[in-house]
């Protein structure tokens, strides 16, 4: 089995981890609503989805 032939270094180790990081999602304004809402997301604060109703929220049934 190979071993590694030197200590990693802390810098090393940090170098590496710095582009593990996630991406921010892509957030983008509802067209309806104007909230914030992911990319091929129904929107949470209106329930839209490509322009039309998707889901019905509590508050809208009346
Ligand atoms: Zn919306």
């Amino acid at each position: 089995m190979a071993v590694p032939k030197r200590k990693k270094s802390k810098s090393r180790i940090r170098m590496r981890k710095a582009h593990l990081k996630q991406p921010m999602p892509s957030a983008t304004p509802c067209p309806k609503c104007g909230e914030p809402r992911l990319a091929h997301r129904v929107c949470p604060a209106c329930g839209s989805y490509n322009g039309r109703q998707v889901l019905i929220k509590a508050s809208d049934e009346d």
